[in-house]
């Protein structure tokens, strides 16, 4: 999508730290991290959020699956044994300011304090 910033990075137009990518997903860290490891995952197609998922299209669920799987490996090789977060925000009032679907994943200390850190700082 040509506004879309997420799009953007992923192409390259915008300069980020890629982790990981693949045909279909792509993972780089947070610029504005809220822990020690802040990692975000997104769907190379742009998706909008977990409020357009539908049915109606035969990608979608792998594709969440896909990213879900490839948060455990990250998290994995970024040494996050002790334990680690997903979240989606989703719409305004879910804190979502970016609007192409994306999963965050956290770790790297205990996260209580992480977590309200990330749903309070919009
Ligand atoms: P949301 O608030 O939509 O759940 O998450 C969007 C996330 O994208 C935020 O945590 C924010 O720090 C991150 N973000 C926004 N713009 C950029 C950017 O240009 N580069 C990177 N690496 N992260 C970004
Ligand atoms: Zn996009």
């Amino acid at each position: 999508m040509q506004d879309c910033i997420f799009c953007k990075i992923i192409k390259g137009e915008i300069p980020s730290t890629c982790i990981y990518e693949d045909e279909d997903v792509f993972a780089f860290r947070d610029i504005n991290p809220a822990a020690p490891t802040h990692v975000l995952l997104v769907p190379k197609r742009h998706i909008d959020g977990a409020d357009t998922l539908s049915d109606d299209d035969p990608e979608h669920a792998a594709l969440i699956v896909k990213l879900i799987f490839t948060a455990g490996k990250l998290a994995r090789e970024l040494g996050l044994q002790d334990g680690w977060r997903l979240v989606t925000n989703v719409g305004e009032h879910g804190g979502q300011t970016v609007r192409h679907l994306h999963i965050h994943l956290l770790g790297g200390a205990a996260l209580g304090d992480f977590g309200a850190k990330l749903e309070f700082r919009k």
